[in-house]
């Protein structure tokens, strides 16, 4: 599709940032992204990819490259703490392919943000600028104008349709140029750290992901096949003096170290002290725009990680953004209907993934009443319960933006 002489800037080369960038290429945009850092996010941890997330990166022409280095667990074993057997084993493979047309396939984080960051590269209209050291955003009637001072020292102002802020939990889009609020602390930590894949053998299944439960905290695990490792993530409460004040100890603190799970303890004895810690924060703002600037995934909307999808809505948000921006007569317009298009969906998977942290840090004997609903579910439950989420298409045909007309090249 040819381009209507749009020129969009995005903040942050994540996975929201990045995706969009594509996405607008795809239709004809001049992209520019604004990166603090030097490059694209090498490091990090696992990512989960449901299928709703699939299908568009499937689109954008990243399937090859996801079926290479993307892994799909046979299914999710849920260990009550405690439990010596998995409470049941909630199926994805085959199950999620053949209900939803595309695999739930788990990933190390900095392999996704390489395949986009390749894809990016490959299109003439995307320019990424990486050790952007600051940028300044004004809004006015015909327009927004960037000024950006780069890596180099120096700087560069342009005019541009619309600013979107993809820069994080933390976005300076945000809280500067928005006015918005800052990132509001969960009392929850996540300590991930990646092992050899044989580290893990004996203590959970190497080809499904594991979920096991304790009181207050809960731990994630799955292979990483493709880069020979396992991911595993611990999440355990944490003072905010203490996540946030730079008081944090370097490894999970135990006050259940004595407690009957030896899987657990398996689990902490083969990760040793190399982890890495991460403060959960949540973005609580209905103000996703105003005028030409907008926010899109975590900078928007961050949440609990606990339902896997804040990386899932991220790349939504900007399936659905980018025709938008392309067809609607303004800005404003196309923001205003994205967060229409958003807004409830967003709200929905964000209180999911809240009430799972709940149930998943259950103490005895509510887990007696948790753990009968999981196994009255069977294998296939959450298949049903979740149709809503992972059978959801963001944008089922790329080739036909929104009917709208396009009118001016606005800038
Ligand atoms: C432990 C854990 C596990 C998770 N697991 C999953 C999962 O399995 N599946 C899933 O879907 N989600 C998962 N998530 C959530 C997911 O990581 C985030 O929702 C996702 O990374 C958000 O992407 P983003 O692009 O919006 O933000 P980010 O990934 O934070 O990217 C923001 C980018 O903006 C850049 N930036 C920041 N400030 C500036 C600035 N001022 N100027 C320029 N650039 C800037 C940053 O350097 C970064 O590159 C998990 C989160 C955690 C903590």
């Amino acid at each position: 599709m040819s381009g209507n002489g749009r020129t969009i800037y995005i903040a942050g080369a994540g996975i929201a940032g990045m995706t969009l960038a594509l996405a607008l290429a795809k239709f004809g945009a001049t992209v520019v992204v604004l990166e603090r850092n030097k490059q694209v996010q090498d490091v990090g941890a696992g990512l989960q990819i449901s299928p709703n997330a699939r299908h568009i990166l499937n689109r954008l022409g990243l399937d090859k490259g996801l079926t290479t280095r993307a892994f799909e667990p046979d299914g999710i074993d849920i260990y009550p703490y405690g439990a010596k057997h998995p409470l049941v084993t909630m199926q994805l493979g085959r199950a999620m392919t053949d209900l939803f047309g595309a695999p739930y396939a788990v990933m190390h984080r900095a392999d996704l943000a390489d395949l986009l960051h390749r894809a990016c590269k490959r299109f003439a209209n995307i320019d990424m600028l990486f050790g952007v050291r600051a940028y300044d955003v004004v809004s006015h009637a015909r327009g927004i104008s960037v000024t950006v001072d780069e890596a180099d020292g120096k700087s560069r102002s342009a005019r541009a349709f619309a600013f979107i802020g993809a820069d994080g939990v933390n976005s300076r889009t945000r809280t500067d140029v928005l006015m918005g609020p800052a990132s509001t602390y969960s009392g929850m930590v996540a300590w991930r750290i990646t092992l050899e894949q044989s580290a893990l053998e004996g203590v959970v299944a190497p080809d499904r992901t594991s979920v096991l439960f304790g009181p207050g905290f809960h731990a994630v695990c799955y292979p990483l096949p493709y880069r020979k490792q396992f991911n595993l993530v611990l999440f355990t409460k944490m003072s905010r003096e203490q996540a946030l004040g730079g008081a944090a100890p370097k490894t999970p603190q135990l006050p259940w170290a004595a407690a009957p799970s030896p899987r657990f303890k398996a689990l902490l004895a083969a990760a040793g002290d190399n982890w890495g810690f991460w403060p959960c924060s949540t973005v609580e703002t209905d103000d996703w725009y105003e005028g030409g600037v907008g926010l899109i995934g975590d900078a928007a909307h961050a949440m609990l990680p606990f339902q896997a999808q804040g990386a899932v809505m991220a790349i939504e948000d900007a399936a659905i953004l980018a025709p938008l921006l392309m067809t609607e007569t303004g800005p404003e317009g196309a923001l205003r209907r994205y967060v229409s298009l958003r807004r409830e969906r967003v709200a929905k998977v964000k209180k999911l993934s809240a009430s799972n942290g709940f149930a998943f840090h259950m103490e005895w004997p509510l887990t007696l009443a948790r753990d009968a609903v999981i196994a009255s579910q069977g294998t296939r439950g959450h298949l049903k319960r979740l149709a809503w989420l992972y059978g959801y298409d963001a944008a089922p045909d790329p080739a036909t933006p929104p009917p709208r007309t396009v009118r001016s090249g606005a800038n």
